[in-house]
């Protein structure tokens, strides 16, 4: 029989958790996060007995073990599982997160308490102002995923995903290397490595960016690459209106960075950036404040190709147009892209974490893809997954299966398991 590789979507809601067993039955756990107002077929603690039940029924062994265990970035939707006392039951070979969680790096560091200092500060002035409900429920749903606890927002038994990075630093039964792997580990680009969990497995890291200023330099619409930019021209033009700025959609422009000569470790925030923040006046102010958090913290995201044999698996966690924009100018990554077997489709399936360029000129076309997504009230579920990148994906002959709205026929390779509970896909390797 043919060589396969199993990618397994667990249907979190709104969130990631995917399991991939290799040939060897060896395993990778991608991420175990679902966010407490999208939840899909699990709590958290259910989400961990069937991970754990499944890797023990793979593996045929009595206590359960992990190969690899990756985090992609620090969301809830992608690691509030951490918080279950059940992992203590598991063994991992690695943990692998992103290189902006190494906490002795002093530069990822500093970005952390940037970014908590900039989100406290929105959330301190919320109060202080009337925001519509579709906008009150997408800056709290943001809010709440970044890990800034809002009144009567925390979360019950004391989860929070400070926690869950507890465990991802130093918690499970056992380990066989205590610390974890922080990617990418050298400035090269793209970051190709081996590991003894993974014999045969060639791991080749896009992203996060190491440099933190690339981290924040946020702009997602500027190009024509997203499909809302797309979207909104198209309509623009159709009315017979102006085509709306797209810069005024991107969060912050450059005079929102942090310039050398600026603030030293104590006043992290720039005087522009605390002056904006005192003037937030308006929902559309506290929306954009709000998915800055959201961007910033995405573009943490890790970016892998996890090469199996003759199959290359793109995880690209909620990697924005920054992180893309920088894959795509380069050639080896292109290449790398280019013989994808599968895609987990960014940011589930948002306007702008699946650029038009990758969709339409770089991945080849048939292969399968998974949309672990689900749809919701306020203004920033409800265009999730994007219809015009759902579209565009059907037009590449890109057979994909969202984990919300499972069809009562799957498309090809696709395999619905307990209920829905999780769908599987076999890939040649
Ligand atoms: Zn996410």
């Amino acid at each position: 029989m043919s060589k396969t590789v199993k990618i397994r979507m667990y249907n979190v809601g709104f969130g990631d958790s995917f399991l991939i067993i290799l040939p060897d039955d060896r395993l990778i756990l991608i991420d175990a996060g679902f966010h407490s107002r999208g939840k899909g077929e699990f709590s958290g603690d259910e989400l961990v007995e069937q991970i754990t039940r499944d890797v023990k029924a793979l593996t045929g062994a009595e206590e359960a073990h992990i190969d690899v265990v990756i985090c992609t970035h620090r969301h809830a939707d992608h690691l509030f599982a951490f918080n279950s006392s059940l992992w203590d039951e598991v063994s991992v070979g690695e943990v692998w997160l992103p290189w902006v969680e190494d906490r002795k790096n002093e530069k990822a560091v500093r970005l952390w308490k940037k970014q908590a200092s900039f989100a406290m500060n929105l959330a301190n002035a919320l109060a202080s102002f009337q925001l519509n409900d579709a906008d009150r429920e997408s800056v709290e749903f943001m809010l709440w995923n970044a890990g800034v606890e809002l009144p009567g927002m925390a979360a019950a038994g004391g989860w929070s995903n400070a926690k869950a990075l507890d465990c991802l630093h130093e918690g499970f039964g056992y380990r066989r290397r205590t610390k974890p792997r922080f990617l990418p580990s050298t400035q090269k680009f793209p970051e190709s490595f081996t590991c003894p969990e993974l014999p045969d497995v060639v791991i080749h890291v896009l992203g996060p960016p190491r440099d933190p200023e690339l981290i924040e330099e946020l702009d997602p619409e500027a190009d024509g690459e997203t499909y809302r930019a797309l979207a909104m021209r198209a309509a623009a033009a159709a009315s017979g209106e102006a085509v709306a700025d797209m810069s005024s959609l991107a969060a912050f422009g450059p005079e929102w960075q942090v310039r050398e000569d600026e603030g030293g470790a104590d006043d992290l925030l720039t005087r522009n950036e605390k002056i904006w923040l005192e003037k937030l006046a308006t929902g559309a102010d506290a929306l954009l404040a709000a998915t800055h958090v959201d961007d910033m913290i995405n573009s943490t995201s890790l970016v892998l190709v996890i090469e199996v044999g003759k199959a290359r698996l793109l995880f690209p966690g909620d990697a924005e147009w920054g992180t893309w924009k920088r894959i795509l100018a380069d050639d080896d990554a292109r290449a790398l892209l280019h013989n994808a077997t599968f895609l987990k489709v960014g940011h589930h399936g948002s306007h702008n974490a699946t650029p038009k360029t990758l969709v339409e000129d770089v991945l080849p076309e048939g292969i399968p893809a998974m949309i672990s997504t689900q749809e919701g009230p306020g203004n920033y579920r409800n265009n999730i997954p994007l219809p015009d990148l759902v579209t565009a994906l059907g037009e590449h002959d890109i057979r994909h299966v969202r984990s919300d709205q499972l069809p009562e026929r799957l498309p090809k390779g696709f395999r619905k398991g307990d209920d829905g509970k999780w769908i599987d896909l076999s890939i040649p390797c």
